[in-house]
């Protein structure tokens, strides 16, 4: 038989506010976690943030100072295009709110390829505003790779991928045609794709190489960039010549640059012969990378 003294009591009833607290602090830490885990990082320099800016009628850059993320209107919702690393990819949706745009209005999310930088954060996008994903089914593997391996403020998990696309698959989203091309290289399942953009009621077509660096390996790989730059360059040159360069990364397409430029009166994103100059630079790559694993 136990005899509960006073002193027992009160010990009890320390233990229950021990317990009561600790399961409070345990509680509070959890949503805390939570909250730490959606975190919504400063918008700083340091950290690469960029204001968002409109460069066409139906065209704006939405991404940071190192990857480009673009976002499309249409006659039927929001077109968001690559959607940059994890958590950084989190200031999307408030510069779409800031241009005066619904991020629930995103119904497409296109990702040009597999690396954390351009496909880090469409699962956060597409979990709170419901948008659809589609990418390449090759690059779909590797951005699960990339996301099992992501850490720390950098972790992601890849996305629900509604439409795998497929070389010279086409879409339209309301009054906008995107065409889209396989364009193996800088990974196996490189998206590049085009479309026409507006400026001032006048119709431009634009051009997003899916992916710029020969930071790969292999030779094959190597072969398959340069028939990709290649293609891209044929492509280019039908008519009407692609004049808008919507470079994956902007120091690629010196998008900050032009955008300093910009008047009512001219809008240097325009530029056919630009466009032309980067391919030569891609092309460079492709030459000295294709000698470099020759050579191995
Ligand atoms: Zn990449």
């Amino acid at each position: 038989m136990v005899l509960y003294t006073p002193e027992m009591t009160h010990h009890r009833r320390d233990c229950m506010m021990t317990y009561k607290i600790g399961l409070l602090f345990l509680l509070s830490m959890n949503a805390f976690s939570a909250v730490l885990k959606e975190y919504i990082p400063n918008k700083s320099v340091k950290n690469g943030y960029v204001e968002p800016f409109q460069m066409f009628d139906d065209l704006y850059y939405v991404g940071d100072k190192w990857v480009s993320s673009y976002l499309v209107t249409t006659s039927d919702g929001l077109v968001l295009i690559d959607s940059l690393d994890s958590p950084y990819g989190r200031w999307i949706p408030q510069n779409i709110q800031k241009l005066g745009f619904n991020p629930k209005d995103i119904r497409y999310i296109f990702i040009t390829h597999g690396h954390s930088d351009h496909v880090g954060s469409a699962e956060y996008i597409q979990r709170h505003f419901g948008a659809k994903v589609m990418m390449s089914s090759i690059d779909f593997r590797l951005a699960k790779f990339t996301a099992k391996n992501s850490t720390g403020d950098n972790l992601f998990l890849p996305p629900k991928v509604e439409t795998f696309v497929s070389d010279n698959d086409e879409l339209s989203v309301g009054s906008k045609h995107f065409k889209f091309y396989l364009t193996p290289g800088h990974t196996r399942g490189t998206l590049s794709l085009e479309f026409f953009v507006t400026d001032k009621g006048k119709s431009y077509r634009a051009f997003i190489v899916g992916g710029n660096g020969t930071n790969f390996t292999g030779f094959d790989l190597a072969e398959k960039y340069a028939h990709s730059v290649q293609r891209i360059r044929n492509l280019s040159l039908s008519k009407p010549h692609v004049e808008v360069n919507l470079a994956s990364h902007p120091h690629m397409a010196q998008i900050f640059e032009r955008n300093a430029r910009y008047s009512q009166q001219t809008n240097p994103f325009i530029d056919q012969e630009s466009f032309q100059e980067f391919l030569d630079v891609l092309e460079k790559r492709s030459v000295k990378k294709l000698a470099k694993e020759k050579k191995k």
